[in-house]
């Protein structure tokens, strides 16, 4: 389960204070697959990012199966963020001169797993996402649906219990954004909790659950009437 208690994030530049979170209060169960909406810029980057130990925040208190982040120092959280978390990001994050295989490869080294572990990983991993006769190709051989399966299996070659991931469609028409979201829900089928920041909206109702951000405040669905935010 992750819970994030009065979660409060402010940017500081030279001139501007930025509250891109302000006492930021949800609960994600394990097995959920939630779907984030909300107009740019109201905070659904930072909450993500959050939630994957990615950055830190100001205030408030961050759970993640019962672990109290805030108060891990940098080996525990990258430990837990291991363990736990598996991101996808809009623009892929694939490495453009290594194969497909060694792009999946790449974390499972950085984790320390042994190499017929990291290939019986990574062949399962090609297989689910549908590309396993494809391991040799590079990157770039590939559409842009393809390349962000490698990414998702990247992901989730990790085992991860919670998978994060912003604009996963962000970049790829709407058959292969189509494609990508049945694969996640496969995945969350498979027993992942998924969290997924999108702007399409057609994408967002077919998940379980929907959430809007607004104003780095959580705005239900049935609380949130299209026209104001909630509460500030
Ligand atoms: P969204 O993902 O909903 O578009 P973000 O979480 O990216 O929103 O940003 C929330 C707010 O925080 C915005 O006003 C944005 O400009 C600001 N912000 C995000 N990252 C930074 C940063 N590194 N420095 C300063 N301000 C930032
Ligand atoms: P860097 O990538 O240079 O560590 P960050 O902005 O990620 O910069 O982090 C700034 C500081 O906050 C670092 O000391 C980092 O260890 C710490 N930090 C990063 N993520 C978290 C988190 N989720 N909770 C608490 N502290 C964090």
């Amino acid at each position: 389960m992750l819970q994030m208690n009065n979660v409060s994030k402010v940017y500081q530049t030279e001139m501007v204070q930025t509250h891109a979170l302000r006492d930021f209060n949800l609960q994600v169960n394990e097995g959920e697959f939630i779907a984030v909406t909300g107009p740019s810029g109201s905070g659904k980057t930072t909450f993500l990012n959050i939630a994957g130990m990615l950055e830190p925040f100001n205030e408030g208190e961050y759970l993640l199966d019962g672990v109290n982040v805030g108060s891990l120092n940098d080996n525990q959280r990258a430990d837990l963020r291991n363990q736990k978390i598996g991101f996808i990001f809009q623009g892929f994050n694939l490495i453009p001169d290594l194969n497909l295989y060694e792009n999946i490869e790449v974390p499972l080294r950085y984790r320390g797993i042994k190499a017929n572990e990291r290939k019986r990983r990574i062949e399962q991993c090609l297989e689910q996402v549908g590309l396993a006769s494809r391991a040799k190709h590079l990157p770039q051989q590939l559409s842009g649906g393809q390349q962000q399966r490698v990414a998702i299996a990247r992901a989730l070659a990790g085992k991860p219990r919670f998978l994060l991931a912003d604009e996963p469609t962000g970049n790829l028409d709407s058959l292969m954004a189509r494609q990508v979201m049945e694969l996640l829900e496969q995945i969350n089928r498979d027993g992942a909790t998924i969290v997924m920041v999108t702007h399409d909206s057609e994408l967002a109702r077919r998940a379980p659950r929907n959430i809007q951000v607004v104003d780095g405040q959580l705005a239900d669905f049935t609380l949130y009437q299209g026209a104001q935010t909630i509460k500030t």
